[in-house]
């Protein structure tokens, strides 16, 4: 029996990786949407390539180009934010949620309501929405499954365990593009700089969260709201080799290590096969050739992003969607070079302060507007903090 099979961020680095799994087992699926952002030749290519029955690019501005590029094929073309959200709406057997930032939160939204399967790469929904995700999936009867590489590592680990034995979670990270650099150096990075990784090849956005930790913040607090662990039993270490993504310690003292080459279809493999496995295009790896696997604690001056973690799992509530929003525009003021390497993090942290204790916002109902709101005032404070200087 064929499955149903939506791909939102398709264009993108695990969109990409999940069409090469696909497209190795092509009659096993039908495939329902795909969607994609500026990318239209590749959205195209793919959607043709697979008999998608829809390609939506989530720019407007695009429609034609699109409805140009799938001309003669049977794939209906759409543009726009509403039109994206339609397609995620489309039944389906299994959705991979991949697209960067807050702008995946309601499209994987939508397809929970659904139910299915929803295999998770967007962390930002967790970070974001966690409660709010766990909940709609809850009501719809869907699924959610990790597909970031550390989260699908602690899940496989957890297979056939109680969580109640779990006495702590080790989270690992390569350290990033400047895991060796001086202090003093690192905050005259520049963004190309920050967007090389030692180890794993993603899109840019997530590249540069990785050398300032901001991705490692994120999926501390995705590995808190996912699997309900309290903030003290998450730990992070700095991993330079990257193929130990997670370790689960029990109470017994028992540590189960996932180890694994740095490569995304074996954890997008995984959630598509989930409960069987199946026999994945990675490598295999050869430990007596690897020799060593090291392991060190992060410095908090090098990784301020890792201490504002524990602050917004402390807040709960909308801190999440707030912390989240100041990352995004910090990334974006960081790329576009208006601020620093290390004004990164403070600028979020000045975001938190300034607003994680407002009055309402924390006991306000985690609902998409609340979170959309959250957000929105995180990105103009922040905006208003650069503009005003107050960061030098
Ligand atoms: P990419 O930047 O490579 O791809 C992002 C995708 O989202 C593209 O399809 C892009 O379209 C689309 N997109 C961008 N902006 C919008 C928007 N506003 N509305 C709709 N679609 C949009 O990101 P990655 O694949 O690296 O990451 C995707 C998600 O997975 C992120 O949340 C990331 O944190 C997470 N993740 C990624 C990992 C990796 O190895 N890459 C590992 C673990 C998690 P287009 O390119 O056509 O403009
Ligand atoms: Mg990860």
């Amino acid at each position: 029996m064929t499955r149903r099979i939506s791909i939102l961020g398709a264009t993108g680095s695990i969109g990409q990786s999940t069409i090469d799994l696909i497209r190795r087992n092509r009659d096993a699926y039908d495939v329902v949407a795909l969607t994609g952002g500026r990318n239209v030749p590749q959205l195209a290519k793919d959607a043709i390539e697979l008999g998608a029955d829809i390609a939506v690019t989530a720019d407007e501005g695009s429609l034609q180009d699109l409805k140009d590029a799938l001309a003669g094929s049977s794939v209906q073309a759409a543009a726009g934010r509403s039109a994206l959200i339609e397609a995620a709406r489309r039944p389906t057997d299994w959705t991979m949620s991949a697209i960067v930032g807050a702008a995946g939160l309601e499209p994987g939204m939508v397809a929970l309501e659904q139910g299915g399967t929803l295999a998770l790469a967007n962390k930002e929904s967790l970070v974001t929405a966690g409660s709010l995700l766990l909940e709609t999936g809850n009501a719809h009867g869907a699924k959610i499954l990790p597909v970031d590489s550390e989260h699908s590592a602690i899940f496989q680990a957890l297979v056939g365990e109680e969580i109640d034995a779990v006495e702590r979670v080790i989270i690992t990270a390569s350290g990033g593009a400047f895991r060796d650099w001086p202090l003093e150096q690192i905050a005259k990075a520049t963004p190309e700089q920050a967007a090389t990784h030692p180890n794993w090849d993603m899109g840019q956005r997530i590249t540069i969260d990785s050398a300032s930790m901001f991705n490692k913040a994120m999926e501390v607090i995705e590995a808190n709201e996912f699997f309900r662990l309290s903030p003290d039993s998450i730990e992070v270490l700095v991993h330079p080799q990257s193929l130990v993504h997670a370790l689960v310690g029990f109470y017994d003292g028992a540590l189960m290590a996932h180890v694994g080459p740095p490569d995304m279809r074996h954890a997008i493999g995984y959630a598509l096969h989930w409960p069987r496995r199946a026999p994945l295009p990675v490598e295999r790896l050869d430990l007596a050739k690897i020799g060593q696997l090291n392991f060190r604690e992060p410095e908090a001056a090098r990784y301020p992003a890792l201490g504002l973690a524990k602050i917004v799992m402390n807040e709960g509530g909308l801190a999440g969607a707030i912390f989240n929003g100041a990352k995004e525009l910090a990334l974006d003021a960081f790329i576009a070079r208006q601020i620093g390497f290390l004004d990164m993090a403070r600028l979020v942290e000045m975001v938190l302060d300034r607003l994680v204790s407002r009055e309402g916002l924390n006991k306000d109902v985690m609902s998409l507007d609340t979170v959309h709101h959250a957000d929105q005032i995180a990105r103009r404070a922040g905006q208003e903090i650069i503009s005003q200087g107050m960061l030098s």
